[in-house]
């Protein structure tokens, strides 16, 4: 979507961002803030247009952050999208973004928040969370920057 804003003389030319671009900054912001050493993710839930949740991913409330010396996964963190779930008021309907796919464990609780629709933008090491949502008819989108 393109606006024109006239200034006296000047024509500036605003290109507002898509609505997934603009909500998808939510959550690359969350993500900033993660506490695990090894991957950081940010998620956002948005329901009718209004940021009702952000999180990241990260060792539960009051645990030291965790750290990792190689690449196995982390078993700590809580994920960035079950935090955002837990903080949300409205999760009914509403769309989730992610800056990384979901992974098997938090599609199985997105499903049952009944969340409906996804959009991620990174791969992530295993697609049996993408595959999981959509059976579960979640739509999931890829958000390509
Ligand atoms: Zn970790
Ligand atoms: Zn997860």
């Amino acid at each position: 979507m393109t606006s024109v804003l006239s200034l006296r003389n000047t024509t500036v030319n605003l290109i507002r961002p898509s609505r997934d671009e603009r909500y998808m900054k939510y959550a690359r912001a969350a993500a900033e803030s993660s506490t695990c050493s090894r991957l950081h993710v940010g998620a956002a839930v948005v329901s009718q247009d209004i940021v009702v949740g952000t999180g990241y991913n990260g060792a539960p409330r009051g645990i030291e952050h965790c750290v990792h010396l190689d690449d196995s996964p982390c078993r700590l963190a809580v994920h960035a999208e079950v935090n955002a779930l837990l903080v949300a008021q409205v999760t009914i309907g509403a769309d989730l973004y992610v800056t990384h796919a979901p992974c098997y464990d938090c599609s199985k609780l997105i499903i049952n928040a009944r969340i409906s629709r996804v959009v991620y933008e990174q791969d992530y090491r295993s697609r049996s969370g993408i595959e999981l949502l959509t059976r579960g008819n979640v739509t999931v989108e890829r958000l390509r920057s």
